[in-house]
Parts: structure tokens; C-alpha cells; sequence
């Protein structure tokens, strides 16, 4: 494990939001892919998933920034979305989990704990100084984000299917 368990976790749902943009339909475009969105990613609390829609999609553009800018740009906006959400880190326990940071209150828009989280989780790294595992997939056909958390920082593909996919293009390609 390269971070703790929540940053890990938070890392890949900041990369999962951020690809439900970048797909072609949008993967987050109602109230029932939200609540889908926010069950796989363990967002817990019941909501009005369609009247938050709107905020956590205007938050796609922000957290897809950090993939596109160079670190100290990163800092600026870890920074920025952590003073504008009056971020407060507390550690809980709570249902299974054992203890993690909370650093804004459970109840507190759905958008604003997810920017959170992920500046949270961006300042992990940026600490551990691995801003250059935030990768884009080398897939040609696949714009996907994702957090390369190999050992070895090895990692090409935002997916396996993505990387098989890969392989299979290259062999073809060879063979031609
Ligand atoms: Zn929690
Ligand atoms: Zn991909």
C-alpha cells in the first residue's frame, strides 16, 4: 500500500468522478447515476441525489485540474478548496470502518465532502512527494484518469481491460 486506506480510496472515487466526464454519454447525468455514483464509492447518508446533482458535477472540472497542472498548482487548489469548505480534519470511526479522517461534517453538501476528501487525499501525495502518480491512461482510444499505486510506479492504464486492449492493438500492429 503506497497511502493509508482512505486516501486510496479517496484517490480512485476523486479519478472516478472525474472520468464520468470523460466518456461520451456523461456517466453522471441524473439523480439515479449519482446515487449508483456515490453507493460503489461508499458515500454514505441518505440524499436527495437529484437536487446535489448539479454541484457535484460543476465539482468535475476542479478535481480533473489536479491531473492537468504541475504540483504547485496542485497546492493552490488543495489549498484553495480547503479554507473555501472551512475543512476541519477529525478522526472517526464509524460502521465497519476503523479510524479515518473526516474534515468536513457528514451531513455537509455531497459536492463539498467529495472536493474535500480528494484535496485531503491531494495533499497525501503531494507530502509523499508522488504528485507524478496522477496519470492519464495510454490507451489510445480511453481518456480515463487514475492514480498509479503499483510499487514500482509501472503502471500504463487506467484499466486492465484498457491494457489488454493495448496489447492486443500492439501485437496487430507488429504482425502488420
Ligand atoms: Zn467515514
Ligand atoms: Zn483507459
Amino acid at each position: 500500500m503506497v497511502f493509508a486506506h482512505d486516501t486510496e480510496l479517496a484517490l480512485a472515487a476523486a479519478a472516478a468522478l472525474v472520468n464520468t466526464a470523460r466518456t461520451d454519454p456523461d456517466e453522471l447525468s441524473t439523480g439515479a447515476q449519482l446515487a449508483e455514483f456515490a453507493r460503489t464509492w461508499q458515500w454514505t447518508g441518505a440524499r436527495d441525489y437529484a437536487a446535489e446533482l448539479a454541484a457535484v458535477r460543476d465539482l468535475r472540472p476542479t478535481l480533473e485540474r489536479f491531473w492537468e497542472v504541475d504540483k504547485d498548482t496542485a497546492v493552490d487548489i488543495v489549498n484553495r478548496v480547503l479554507r473555501e469548505s472551512n475543512a476541519l480534519p477529525q478522526l472517526v470511526k464509524h460502521d465497519q470502518l476503523d479510524y479515518h479522517i473526516h474534515a468536513v461534517p457528514p451531513h455537509a453538501p455531497l459536492a463539498e465532502r467529495m472536493a474535500v476528501e480528494a484535496a485531503m487525499a491531494m495533499a497525501d501525495v503531494i507530502r509523499a512527494d508522488e504528485f507524478g502518480r496522477l496519470q492519464v491512461c495510454g490507451a489510445e482510444d480511453c481518456q480515463d484518469v487514475y492514480i498509479d499505486l503499483s510499487k514500482n510506479r509501472s503502471r500504463r492504464f487506467c484499466s486492465t481491460s484498457c491494457g489488454n486492449r493495448a496489447n492486443v492493438a500492439a501485437y496487430r500492429a507488429r504482425r502488420r
